[in-house]
C-alpha cells in the first residue's frame, strides 16, 4: 500500500493532549528484546483514525523475520535471564509497577485507543482502568503459584511444581486492544513466561505506547516483546513457530482454527477465545426499566464488537411487542457519533472492512425476510458509522442469527415459554455469554444452568472482571481466560517422586 505521510493535526482533530500528540509525531518501532527497531523489510503499514478516516500513523509491518528475532531474543530471556526464577515477590513488583504506569496514563492512552479504535472514550477508560486491575490481580498471584504434596506410598515423597510453559505467543484483536493486551501478558508473566504479542493491524498504537510504559517498569530485556504486523504473515510466523511454546489468541472463530492448525507441527499449547453469538433471554416479568437499555448496550456497547455481544434478543411472544418498542424507543436516544465526547455512547466501527460486512449483514437481514423497527441504512459520510439496528420478523435459523456481525446490530426472537428461550437460545455454533432477565430467581438459576455459555449473567450484561474465568463452550474457545484460570494456560505441572 502507497503510505500517505500522516498529518496528525487531521486525524487527531480535537485532540490537545500533548503526550498523544507527542506520541504520534515518535516514530512507531517494534520492541524486540529490549530495543525499539525498524521491521526488517523496512516496511510500514497506515494506521487510520476511524471516525475521520485520516491517517494517525505509519506503524513497522513485522513478518516472519521479525517474530524469528523476537522468538530468539525471548528465548534468551527465558532460559538464561532472570524472570522466570526470580523471587516472586519481585515479579509481583513488576507487575504492580505496570498496572500503576498505566493508571498513571490512564487519559493519554484512553485518548489512543479512541483515536485509532473508535470506541467511546468512556469505554476507553474503563478499559483502561481493567487493564491495570489486571495486572494487579495477576500480580498477586504470582506468590500464590501452588503445587501439591500427593499421599504417595512412605517410601516415597511425591510433590508436583508448577512451571512456566516457556515463550507465549500472544495474538490479540482490534476490539478492546489495551484489555487484551492484559489478559494476555499479566498472567503470562505473573506465571514466569516470556511474551510476543501481536497486536490487530487496525490499532497497534495503544500496544505500542504501553510497550514503552513496560520499558519504563524496567523489564529484563525480551520478556515482553511486541511485533506490529499483518496476520496472514506475523501472527501466522507466530502460530507455526517451532519454537514458541504456547500460542493465546483472541479473535474469530475462523482464525482460531488456522491458529490450531498451524500449532500441530510443534504441539503447542493453545488457548482460543474466539467469536459468539450469544442469547439475552427476556421474560415478561423482568424489570423493564433496567432490561431494555442494558440489552440495547448489550449490543451496541462498543458499536457492538464484542465477542460476547447479545445480539440474539429472545423475548416471549406476549410481550414481544410492547419489549420491542421500548428496545427502539431507547436505541432512538442512543448518541452516537464523534467518540472522543465524553457524552457518546457509540463511535464509529473499526474500519471501512468492518464497515462493508455490517451493512452486508443488514442487506442480508432485509432479503431474508426480517424487517429493521429501528435502523439498517447505510450511512454516507467520514468515518465508519453504523446506527443501531434492530431487526424483528426473525428466525433464529436465518443468516443474521446464525453468524457474527460484530456490529450493533440485533436480531428480536420471539419464544413460546421457558423451554423454548433455552432450546433457541442454544441453537448456535457459538457459547460465549448468554443473559436471562426475570424475577423468579428460581428460573434464573434454572435457565442459568440450562445455557451451553461460558459465561451467564442473570439480570445485566457484560460485566466482566479479572476475578472470574471468561471463555466459550463449543466453537467459542479452547481454555478459560482470567481468573485463577489462566495459570492453568501458563503453567504447566511437573510431578516430582523422591525416594525416602
Ligand atoms: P481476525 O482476523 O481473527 O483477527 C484477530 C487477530 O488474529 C489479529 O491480530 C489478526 O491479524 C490475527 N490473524 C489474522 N489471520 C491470522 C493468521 N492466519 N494467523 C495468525 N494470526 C492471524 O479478526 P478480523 O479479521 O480482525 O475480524 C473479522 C471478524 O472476526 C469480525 O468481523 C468478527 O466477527 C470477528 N472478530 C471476533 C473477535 C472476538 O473477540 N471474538 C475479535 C475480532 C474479530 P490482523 O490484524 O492482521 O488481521
Ligand atoms: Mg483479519
Amino acid at each position: 500500500m502507497a503510505s500517505t505521510v500522516p498529518s496528525i493535526e487531521r486525524a487527531a482533530r480535537g485532540v490537545t493532549s500533548a503526550p498523544v500528540l507527542d506520541f504520534l509525531r515518535r516514530p512507531k518501532r517494534l520492541l524486540i528484546g529490549g530495543k525499539w527497531v525498524t521491521a526488517k523489510s523496512g516496511k510500514t503499514f497506515e494506521t487510520i483514525n476511524p471516525a475521520n478516516e485520516e491517517v494517525l500513523a505509519l506503524v513497522p509491518e513485522g513478518d516472519k523475520a521479525d517474530v524469528d528475532e523476537a522468538v530468539k531474543t525471548a528465548r534468551k530471556a527465558y532460559e538464561y535471564g532472570k524472570w522466570p526464577t526470580i523471587n516472586p515477590h519481585q515479579r509481583a513488583k513488576y507487575l504492580l509497577t505496570i498496572a500503576d504506569l498505566i493508571e498513571k496514563h490512564v487519559d493519554e492512552l484512553a485518548i489512543l485507543e479512541t483515536l485509532n479504535n473508535g470506541m467511546a472514550i468512556s469505554l476507553a477508560r474503563g478499559f483502561t482502568l481493567m487493564a491495570a486491575d489486571t495486572f494487579r490481580y495477576y500480580a498477586g498471584w504470582a506468590t500464590k503459584i501452588y503445587g501439591e504434596t500427593n499421599p504417595s506410598d512412605p517410601s516415597m515423597f511425591n510433590y508436583t511444581l508448577r512451571e512456566p510453559v516457556g515463550v507465549c505467543g500472544q495474538i490479540i484483536p482490534w476490539n478492546g486492544p489495551i484489555a487484551m493486551l492484559a489478559w494476555k501478558i499479566a498472567p503470562a508473566l505473573a506465571c514466569g513466561n516470556v511474551s510476543i504479542l501481536k497486536p490487530a493491524e487496525q490499532t497497534p498504537l495503544t500496544a505500542l505506547r504501553i510497550g514503552e510504559l513496560i520499558m519504563e517498569a524496567d523489564l529484563p530485556e525480551g520478556v515482553v516483546n511486541i511485533v506490529t504486523g499483518y496476520g496472514e504473515t506475523a501472527g501466522a510466523a507466530i502460530a507455526s513457530h517451532p519454537d514458541i511454546d504456547k500460542v493465546a489468541f483472541t479473535g474469530s472463530t475462523e482464525v482460531g482454527k488456522l491458529i490450531l492448525q498451524a500449532s500441530s507441527g510443534n504441539l503447542k499449547r493453545v488457548s482460543l477465545e474466539l467469536g459468539g453469538k450469544s442469547p439475552n433471554i427476556v421474560f415478561p416479568d423482568a424489570d423493564l426499566e433496567d432490561a431494555v437499555p442494558t440489552s440495547l448496550m448489550g449490543f451496541c456497547m462498543l458499536s457492538g464488537q464484542v465477542c460476547c455481544a447479545g445480539t440474539r434478543v429472545f423475548v416471549q411472544s406476549d410481550f414481544h411487542d410492547r419489549f420491542v418498542d421500548h428496545l427502539t424507543h431507547y436505541a432512538s436516544k442512543v448518541k452516537a457519533g464523534d467518540p472522543l465526547d465524553a457524552s457518546t455512547m457509540v463511535g464509529p466501527l473499526v474500519s471501512k472492512e468492518q464497515f462493508n460486512r455490517v451493512n452486508g449483514y443488514i442487506g442480508t437481514g432485509k432479503n431474508e425476510g426480517a424487517k429493521t423497527a429501528i435502523g439498517g441504512q447505510v450511512r454516507t459520510g467520514k468515518g465508519f458509522f453504523v446506527d443501531p439496528t434492530i431487526f424483528t420478523d426473525v428466525k433464529n435459523s436465518m443468516k443474521i442469527a446464525r453468524e457474527e456481525i460484530f456490529g450493533p446490530v440485533a436480531a428480536v426472537i420471539p419464544f413460546k415459554d421457558e423451554n423454548d428461550a433455552v432450546f433457541q437460545g442454544n441453537d448456535t455454533t457459538y457459547g460465549l455469554a448468554a443473559a436471562v432477565w426475570t424475577r423468579d430467581v428460581s428460573r434464573a438459576f434454572r435457565v442459568a444452568r440450562a445455557i451451553k455459555a461460558g459465561t451467564v449473567w442473570v439480570n445485566c450484561y457484560n460485566n466482566i472482571d479479572p476475578i472470574s474465568p471468561f471463555g466459550g463452550y463449543k466453537q467459542s474457545g479452547i481454555g478459560r481466560e482470567l481468573g485463577k484460570h489462566s495459570l492453568d494456560l501458563y503453567t504447566q505441572i511437573k510431578s516430582v517422586y523422591v525416594k525416602l
